[in-house]
């Protein structure tokens, strides 16, 4: 059936399945989604029964939205909410969604704006006529949530067209004969970077991340046939924010790219910040980057965000799903479910299967699972790592040591999950006692990923999340903790004499603001260089730890050596990763446990070693592909 004739026949279920006294005023197909605009939406805006309901039936998912040709202007509805709401609540920001007619009133008591029994929500839903929400106002603010929601707003015309054309993808027409599905590794394999594998079924493609190799700068295999040409693509579902995993994804839009990226909320957000941040430490370092903030932008109205168990078509034969990955804010595991239950491949991304500080543990239990594809970077027999508690203590330990000599500490992180997490243990460690006060140094994007990480509250664990709002004790607000903001303040920081702890970007080493410190401090033997992170096999962090005395770095447009007689130490046990026990139990506590396991995200031979483990523990085939290798499921 051709899209149009397939639209008219959904328009006329929808008539049929809707109660008589709503009045339709278009029924629209935006992405994966079936969009209802009604002239009398305040009737239904309260039944959650509806929605439900046609979604089953039409098996789509379905949105019930006001009429926007009968929405007042947003800057008059402004005017009014805001004359309503009392002083009490702290208002902080009112965003209005025109596409779904909503008005989300950001406050800092959101009981003050929806009032005793709901009756202030109600007065401002009727006053305004618009669909109004409230949420908590984020306690920390983030520049980036905010550009984002004003980019997406201010382009909304695009971003609908781009919605209607994945629609008319989505109910294409569809081949007749055998079915079959495989996968194409594309990068990430044998390896930790890069991250890309290929989806492809007798119908659609779908590419799994598309990382960078934040030691070499290496992409993802592009250029081979299945995936090109790259328009041709139905969906690039991306697991998580990490460079590794999206840092060629703006790239794809110059390479001819047009379609939706799925991720999730937060996901959109910090990927942005890192992508932008990775143009600017290119400009710093005269690098050649694949691609400028324009690129980034384009990728951002490309987004369609899902949450975690939220189930949405992304092609005519495949069905996605996100679950909780443990990892870092907003990391996913991709369940893709393929044909009317053909297949189903699950993408772990990285994962981390323990309770953290910051997220609950990865997800392993699934409706259906034939094939799971996994990471093993800590998948060596001996890669076993201590827990969170004894990973705080020996922190805290090598800090004391360091600042009993008035030493400096400097902590190369990633500015997304390591930071928080080692925030989150100093802060404790100083809040007790257990080491000297000292001034925290924030340097790089950790404070604005910070930000990002308050922001979507309901991605952190239960335990973190009633202290930042229940309790008003986040921990994340210490006073310790102080934001470099400009070069002037860092150069101050790097020469002054006191004692201190830094954490700064990138967390590899392999560039950003961490350099300069290290440029200075290195050659004191009374300061320590503390990795809490995984230092990939070419990086410069690697190198550093295991033990070269002397180094060649680049400074201001010349490279120098340095002397490195400061001390190292590796604080295992903060890993966002599942350690080699962690994937084991992962695998035996699986339900239902998958036929085949791909692995992938790992040095060689811990890709093997993992492969071999499983396969004897477990009797589950499991392969350990090269990239470019072409695995055939079904
Ligand atoms: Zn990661
Ligand atoms: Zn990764």
């Amino acid at each position: 059936m051709n899209p149009d004739r397939l639209f008219d026949s959904l328009r006329e279920q929808v008539t049929d399945l809707v109660p008589h006294e709503m009045e339709i005023a278009s029924i629209e197909f935006e992405g994966p989604v079936v969009v209802i605009y009604t002239k009398n939406y305040d009737e239904f805006s309260g039944n959650a029964e509806l929605p439900r309901m046609l979604a089953q039936n039409l098996r789509r998912r379905v949105d019930i939205r006001p009429d926007p040709s009968l929405l007042e202007d947003s800057a008059k509805v402004d005017q009014k909410i805001r004359a309503l709401i009392p002083e009490s609540a702290g208002l902080y920001d009112i965003n209005f969604l025109d596409e779904s007619g909503e008005a989300i009133v950001e406050a800092v008591n959101p009981n003050e704006v929806i009032g005793k029994e709901g009756e202030l929500l109600n007065e401002l839903k009727k006053e305004s006529g618009w669909n109004v929400k409230v949420v908590r106002a984020p306690p920390i603010p983030s520049k980036t949530v905010s550009d984002v929601r004003g980019y997406l707003r201010a382009n909304d015309d695009e971003r609908r067209t781009m919605l209607k054309n994945v629609a008319r993808r989505l109910v294409r027409q569809t081949l007749p004969g055998e079915q079959w599905v495989r996968v194409t590794t594309m990068g990430g394999f044998r390896q930790v970077g890069r991250s890309a594998a290929l989806l492809t079924t007798r119908e659609s493609k779908v590419l799994i991340d598309c990382g960078l190799d934040p030691g070499s700068d290496a992409t993802p295999y592009f250029a081979i046939p299945e995936a090109q040409p790259l328009e041709d693509l139905d969906a690039v579902v991306i697991t998580h924010a990490h460079l590794d995993h999206c840092g060629t994804l703006p790239a794809l839009f110059k390479y001819g790219y047009k379609g939706p990226i799925y991720c999730t909320p937060p996901t959109r957000d910090l990927m942005a910040l890192l992508q932008l941040d990775n143009i600017k430490l290119s400009y710093g370092e005269a690098k050649k980057n694949l691609y400028d903030a324009k690129d980034v932008r384009k990728e951002i109205l490309h987004t369609i965000t899902l949450k975690y168990n939220e189930t949405t078509d992304i092609a005519p034969d495949i069905r996605l799903t996100f679950h909780n990955a443990g990892h870092i804010l907003g990391s996913a595991i991709a369940h893709f479910h393929i044909g009317e239950g053909l297949h189903n491949v699950a993408f772990t991304g990285d994962t981390k299967f323990e309770k953290t500080w910051l997220f609950n543990p990865a997800t392993n239990k699934f409706p259906r699972l034939e094939t799971l594809v996994m990471e093993s970077t800590y998948g060596g027999h001996n890669d076993m790592q201590p827990s969170r508690a004894d990973a705080s203590e020996q922190l805290g330990e090598l800090i004391k040591e360091a600042l009993s000599h008035q030493g400096k500490v400097l902590i190369p992180v990633f500015a997304v999950g390591r930071s928080q997490e080692v925030m989150l243990v100093i802060e404790e460690l100083e809040r007790t006692g257990r080491i000297p006060p000292v001034p925290v140094y924030l340097d790089g994007m950790i404070w604005e990923a910070t930000a990002i990480h308050t922001a979507y509250p309901e991605y952190l664990n239960s335990t973190l999340r009633t202290e930042i709002f229940q309790k008003n004790e986040n921990p994340f607000l210490s006073p310790i903790f102080h934001r470099v903001e400009t070069s002037d303040m860092r150069e101050e920081i790097c020469h002054s004499p006191d004692s201190c702890i830094v954490l700064a970007t990138s967390g590899m080493m392999s560039g950003g603001p961490v350099l300069e410190y290290f440029r200075e401090w290195a050659d004191d033997e009374r300061n320590w260089l503390l990795f809490v992170g995984y230092q990939s096999e070419n990086s410069l962090g690697r190198t550093i730890q295991r033990g070269r005395t002397e180094i060649t770095l680049p400074a201001r447009g010349k490279q120098i050596t340095v002397q490195i007689k400061m001390n190292r130490e590796t604080v295992d046990g903060f890993s966002g990763h599942s350690d080699r026990h962690q994937l084991m139990k992962f695998i035996s506590t699986m339900e239902p446990r998958p036929n085949r396991i791909i692995i992938g995200h790992g040095e060689d031979r811990k890709c093997t070693d993992l492969a071999s483990s499983l396969y004897k523990k477990f009797n589950i085939q499991t392969v350990a592909p090269q990239n470019l290798e072409t695995i055939r499921l079904r």
